[in-house]
């Protein structure tokens, strides 16, 4: 872990911890989808995810957020930061759309991205895993 990481991490919850209301989502759209229906997610990822859901002015659409550890998705990749509550995939089907987003999740300041062609997917696992980075589906 690297200390500057740690302590840029630090200053942003505690930047954050006073506006936790979330104006554009709800916790439900963040529920496990294999049916035990727990949720489990980041405060400060709600917060981050609702300053760039007001950014872009369009709708964001969330495919999947938080994974229990019995999800078939999290058998195939155990590590996934979904299962951490640090994660969500946004849906994202065309290339003006996934520009918006893009611009709208940098301005949040997330710095781990991955790009399917029908999603994106932004996680601040930050600490156990390297940033910045944009990995390819
Ligand atoms: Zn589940």
């Amino acid at each position: 872990m690297n200390l500057v990481v740690i302590l840029k991490r630090l200053l942003k919850i505690l930047k954050n911890q006073n506006k936790m209301e979330c104006k554009y989502f709800k916790k439900s759209e963040f529920t496990c989808k294999c049916g035990c229906g727990k949720t489990v997610i980041s405060d400060e990822l709600l917060y981050m995810l609702d300053k760039a859901r007001g950014f872009a002015k369009i709708p964001f659409k969330i495919n999947s957020g938080y994974r229990c550890s019995d999800h078939p998705e999290s058998k195939k990749n155990p590590k996934s930061s979904h299962i951490k509550g640090l994660a969500v995939d946004i849906e994202c089907k065309d290339s003006n759309t996934r520009a918006i987003m893009m611009d709208a999740l940098v301005f949040a300041e997330f710095e781990r991205f991955g790009l399917h062609k029908s999603f994106i997917h932004v996680d601040i696992d930050v600490v156990d895993k390297v940033s910045p980075v944009i990995w390819l589906y």
